[in-house]
Formats: C-alpha cells, structure tokens, sequence
C-alpha cells in the first residue's frame, strides 16, 4: 500500500514528537511492505512567523490532497497577546472545520505499568478503557455570535449551536464504536439546562433503536465529571458535544497519569482523518528532548486503523510501545513508575525499532479499537 501523509508539526513539543509518527510509519512500512510518503507544512505559530496566518492555504491544499494528516501541536508564550483570529488556535480551529473533522476520537487505556502514575489509586485506575467520541466542529466554540457588546463591552455573548444532521452523525459514530467494542454508550448531555441537549437526547434515543445490541445510557455532564474519577471502568463509549467533550477528555486523560500517553482521531465521514496527541505544545519542557512521543505514536497506530484499515500494522505499534514500557524505559512525565528515563529521540527509537523487528511478548491487541 502506498500512501501520502501530510505532516504539520506545529509548535513546541509538536515538532518533536511529530517525528515518533514517521519514524514509526517508516518501520510499519519495511516490516509489512507498505510505503509512506510525508511532506510537510506549517501550522500555528510556526506558521504565523512564516506568513502571518495560523492556517496557510498552501498547509490546507496540502492536507486536502493527502490520504491522511499528522498534526503535533500547536500555540506557545510567543503568540498569547495576539489577536484571536490569529492566534496559532485558531488554525487548529479552522483545519478541523475546513476539512469536515466532525469525530474526534480518544482511546483512554490505563497501562499495567503506568498505574503509579495515575493520581487514582490502582485499584479505581486499573483495567480503564473507554473511548470518548466527541463532537468537533459544532457547538459554542463555532457559533455565531460570539463576541464582546454594549458602551463598555462588558457584556459577552457565545453561542451554542447545533443542527440535527450535525448530531445524527457522531451518535451514529459513537453506535459504531460501541458495537465493535463493549456494546455500552454513555451519551453525556446537559437536558436538565439546555434545549441542544434536549435535542440531542432525542436523537440519541432514535438511533438506540437502530442497535438493540448497544445499552445506552444518559448521564447530565456533571454527573460524569464525578463518575470518570469515582468508576472509569464503568464506561466503554462516551459520545458527547464539544465543550463536553473538550473538558471530560482532559479530565480522563490523568486517569493514565500522563497527557502524553494520550492519542486522537479527528474523522471526516469517508474515513478521512488527522491524528494528532491530545497534549498542546508544551512550552514548559518544549526543546530539551523531554517529550512523551507515545501519544502522538500510538495516533499513528490510529491512521493505520480508521484511514487506512491495517489493522495488524496498527497493532504492531501498540504492542511495540507496551513492550518497551514492561522493559522499564520510561520519558521524564513517567519517571514516577521507576524504571529508566530516556529523552524524546531514544523512545521514538526504541519504539520504531520494536515495530520494525516484530517481538513476542503478548499484546494489548485492540485495545485502541
Ligand atoms: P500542554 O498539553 O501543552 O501541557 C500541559 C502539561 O503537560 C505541561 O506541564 C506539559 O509539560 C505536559 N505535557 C504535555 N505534553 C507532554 C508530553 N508529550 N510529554 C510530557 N509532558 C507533556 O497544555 P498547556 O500548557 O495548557 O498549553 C500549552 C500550549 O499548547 C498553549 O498555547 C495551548 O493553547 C496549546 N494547546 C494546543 C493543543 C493542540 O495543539 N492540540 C492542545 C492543548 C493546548
């Protein structure tokens, strides 16, 4: 298979974790005979400092032309004052939209080896995996008005916005996900408040008819903010709107102890999708080889998954990265589990080595599904 990735490294960390997804690509490929071709593009700041704009058309035409993106991360101190249509966000903001991204998928998955790390004790930790499917181009951070008013401009309006069809899509996602995982959907709203909620409890109680298999239920954001830390285990699939969705993954994501363990999936409707880490840039430790490549890793196991339907290949890199966590290594983030601590190029090397010459310890096969 040959295929062209477009890869945005951003700011920060982002550009140097980005080279974990090609390094372990580049392994992917020489094992199973497949090629991967990358080029590269600016976004954020760095593509601010170039040419004045967060998004370039020139990084937009690139992406639509590729089979699949990698992004790293975007934003830093540099350009905090700027204004918010040119804020390195807002390129982040503006490529999802510009390209349809509507599913944004998060695998939470607590790693034996990790457990220390979680501020939860081992037993509430333990065993968690759930995927959490949010909502990523509708919602308050896109609706319109959203601005400052009055005399003073002391009043502020942002507006929460959703369409039916915008709904129907990523609860369809969701019954997808749940059917070919644990069969369970947590669909988290805010009905007791708001008529978006309302509707989109509506819908989800549509489709539930469509997946007798699925049990669904309804839990009010709050509700869930309390259970993620109380009972994580209990969730399998979590579908929810995005400024839900933006806080509770955040949330889920210490339940591993370390944003950088933590993937995403940004999907189009035909499979399309960017993959990126969950963290931001980083500037605290960005430029010390300090960095936790495994997130931005392990999401390109997730291209292999969604866009590019190899599964085995997708699995290669996730069982390449628990093995050598059970070896001990371990990034600064995750020194707290023991083991040895190595910087951002020897992970990205140990991993992409592993994958290249295949290994036999067993493995969390499918864990990311
Ligand atoms: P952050 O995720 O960059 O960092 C939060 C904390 O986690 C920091 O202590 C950082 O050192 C640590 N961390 C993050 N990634 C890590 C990794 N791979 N390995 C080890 N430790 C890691 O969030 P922040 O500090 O709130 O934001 C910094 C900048 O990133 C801001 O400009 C923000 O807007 C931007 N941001 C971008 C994205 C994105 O590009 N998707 C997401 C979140 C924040």
């Amino acid at each position: 298979m040959k295929k062209n990735i477009a890869v945005l490294p951003g700011d920060g960390v982002g550009r140097e974790v980005a080279k974990g997804a090609t390094a372990v690509l580049e392994a992917v490929g020489q094992r199973f005979g497949h090629e991967f071709e990358f080029e590269y593009a600016n976004i954020g700041g760095a593509a601010i400092e170039e040419s004045n704009n967060p998004l370039p058309n020139e990084t937009l035409e690139l992406c639509k032309q590729s089979d699949a993106v990698f992004l790293g991360a975007v934003g830093g101190p540099k350009w905090d004052n700027l204004p918010s249509h040119m804020r390195p966000e807002r390129g982040l903001l503006a490529i999802r939209k510009e390209l349809s991204l509507f599913a944004n998928l998060r695998p939470v998955i607590g790693f034996h080896s990790l457990l220390q790390s979680s501020p939860l004790k081992p037993e509430i930790a333990e065993n968690v995996n759930m995927m959490i499917v949010r909502e990523l181009t509708g919602g308050l951070y896109f609706g319109k008005p959203s601005e400052r008013r009055g005399d003073n401009q002391e009043v502020v309006v942002d507006t929460l916005q959703y369409t039916r069809e915008e709904i129907e899509r990523i609860v369809e996602k969701a019954f997808e996900l749940a059917v070919i995982r644990n069969k369970k959907l947590t669909s988290v709203d805010k009905a007791n408040v708001l008529e978006s909620s309302r509707m989109w409890r509506e819908i989800v109680n549509e489709k539930a008819e469509l997946y007798p298999q699925v049990e669904v239920e309804h839990m009010y954001v709050d509700a869930a903010a309390m259970k993620l830390i109380s009972r994580p285990r209990d969730f399998d699939v979590i579908v929810t709107e995005n400024l839900f969705g933006d806080i509770l993954s955040d949330e889920a994501s210490m339940i591993t102890g370390s944003l950088g363990m933590l993937p995403s999936a940004s999907l189009r409707s035909d499979g399309f999708g960017m993959y990126e880490p969950v963290h931001g840039s980083a500037p605290d430790i960005a430029g010390f080889n300090k960095a936790n490549p495994m997130a931005m890793i392990l999401s390109a196991a997730l291209m292999l998954k969604y866009s590019f339907h190899l599964r085995e290949e997708a699995e290669a890199i996730e069982q390449a990265v628990q093995e050598v966590l059970n070896a001990g290594y371990r990034t600064v983030d995750l020194q707290s589990t023991g083991g040895t601590v190595v910087g951002t190029e020897q992970m990205i090397d140990l991993i992409a080595q592993r994958v290249e010459e295949g290994s036999a310890i067993s493995s969390i096969m499918g864990a990311y599904m």
